[in-house]
């Protein structure tokens, strides 16, 4: 069995643990350095909440060096909403970068207030209307020829891959549908 370790300091990650046993792996939490080492994880979700304070707690207690540094070596990851903000090397309304690692550049609360939430089917990579709940959410406004768009809503970017890792704006944890989490899981299988 995989082993997918949710980094669970703020947000929402009880739901990805809960979508990624239900898709027969093991879901555990990461909270501090120690839960960490990569002999035991097989993957790794940053989750949706609000990505200053994660980015301030993933400082605080000296996980981000390590994270950071799992990513570079090949771990996939995957980031959703305050996750993807996580991963882009840039965001252009917000001076902050956070781990860095992904050749996007995001914009953060893209949606203004009136339309902070809202959901819609879409498709992503080759799957067909798949629920996607977006919560004051980032959409990539820039992407590198490496970077792979797996969605896209009103022209926006809001789902993509590069390497070993996969972002989305939206929520797939919130939702019943299990295709992005298998998605993920796919990419964890095919690493040896
Ligand atoms: N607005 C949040 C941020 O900027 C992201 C929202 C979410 O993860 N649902 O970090």
């Amino acid at each position: 069995k995989k082993t997918i370790g949710v980094l669970s300091l703020q947000g929402a990650f009880a739901e990805h643990i809960q979508m990624v046993q239900r898709l027969g792996a093991i879901g555990i939490e990461i909270r501090k350095k120690s839960d960490l080492p990569a002999h035991h994880l097989d993957g790794i979700i940053l989750p949706g909440g609000e990505s200053t304070v994660m980015g301030k707690l993933l400082h605080e207690l000296d996980i981000f060096d390590d994270l950071q540094q799992l990513i570079k070596e090949g771990m996939p990851v995957m980031g959703t909403c305050a996750g993807m903000i996580l991963l882009a090397k840039s965001i252009n309304n917000d001076s902050k970068v956070h781990l860095g690692t992904m050749d996007i550049e995001v914009r953060r609360n893209a949606y203004g207030r009136q339309l902070g939430s809202f959901s819609i089917r879409g498709e992503f990579g080759d799957m067909k209307d798949v629920p996607m709940v977006f919560i004051r959410a980032p959409y990539i406004a820039q992407a590198s020829k490496d970077v792979e768009v797996l969605a896209k809503v009103d022209n926006h970017i809001v789902a993509a891959k590069q390497g070993n890792m996969v972002v989305t704006s939206f929520h797939p944890e919130l939702t019943s549908d299990t295709n992005v989490h298998s998605f993920f899981l796919d990419m964890v299988y095919r690493v040896k």
